[in-house]
């Protein structure tokens, strides 16, 4: 007699793993699909097309880990190749839109495992839609942190060093670099603009460092309250 096969599939559930741009969400995510593979699992792998910086065909890690996956324009194309899959990663989640949260969830109680990378600031410390509504339904949640560059603690922001055009701007060292809180927020002060110049406006290309704050003069005490000699 065969099993006996219960009347739904079994749950699934959501990893994300967030932080800045050279934290090593990447590498996190490919050590983890890479088990999954080795366990002989069902495996599919997704990023957004707009990230073909250093493949079309692979995820790439800064420290040149990669793993073959494809390229998807929206979140609700990962549907399309997904059925098969036990095990789902996804890199770059914060470039895949708002779609990203209901195809997750969809994908979870169908019963699969689903991994998502992704920034959970932008270049100006807010929150990178949809990786925070990811990380309010996730089950597991890493957070990973990169070295800043300016002073060595540990860096949760992405930095971008010169002016250029709005929210998403695909780059890698060239155009960011990992910073924390303090250094992120000097360099800001002494440089970026609030709201993002307009695409052809200005185009700072040299990397702006944060300056050191002048001391401050002493101030001398008002007239009225210096003792008379
Ligand atoms: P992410 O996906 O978070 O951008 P990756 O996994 O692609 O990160 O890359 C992480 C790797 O980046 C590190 O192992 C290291 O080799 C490299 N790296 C470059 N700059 C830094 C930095 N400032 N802090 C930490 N790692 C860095
Ligand atoms: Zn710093």
């Amino acid at each position: 007699m065969s099993e006996p096969t219960p009347p739904f599939p079994a749950s699934g559930w959501i990893e994300v793993i967030v932080g800045s741009m050279y934290s090593g969400k990447t590498e996190e995510l490919i050590r983890r699909l890479r088990r999954a593979q080795i366990a002989r699992q069902k495996v599919e792998i997704f990023k957004p097309g707009i990230d073909d910086r250093y493949a079309r065909d692979a995820i790439v890690s800064h420290s040149e880990l990669r793993i073959p996956s494809r390229s998807v324009r929206e979140a609700g194309d990962i549907l399309r190749y997904a059925h098969e899959a036990q095990v789902i990663g996804i890199d770059e989640g914060q470039f895949l839109g708002p779609g990203l949260v209901r195809v997750c969830e969809r994908l979870a109680r169908r019963g699969k495992r689903v991994i998502v990378a992704g920034l959970d600031q932008d270049y100006r410390g807010k929150p990178f839609d949809p990786m925070p509504q990811l990380l309010a339904i996730a089950e597991y949640i890493t957070k990973t942190l990169a070295i800043c560059v300016v002073c060595g603690n540990p860096a949760n922001r992405t930095y971008r060093k010169v002016r250029r055009g709005g929210l998403v701007v695909v780059g890698g060292a060239d155009l960011y670099e990992a910073r924390c809180r303090r250094c992120f927020e000097l360099g800001r002060r002494v440089s970026a603009p609030e709201s993002p110049s307009p695409p052809g406006g200005s185009d700072e290309t040299s990397p702006v460092r944060p300056r050191q704050r002048k001391p401050r003069p002493r101030r001398r005490p008002r007239r009225g309250m210096r003792k008379k000699g």
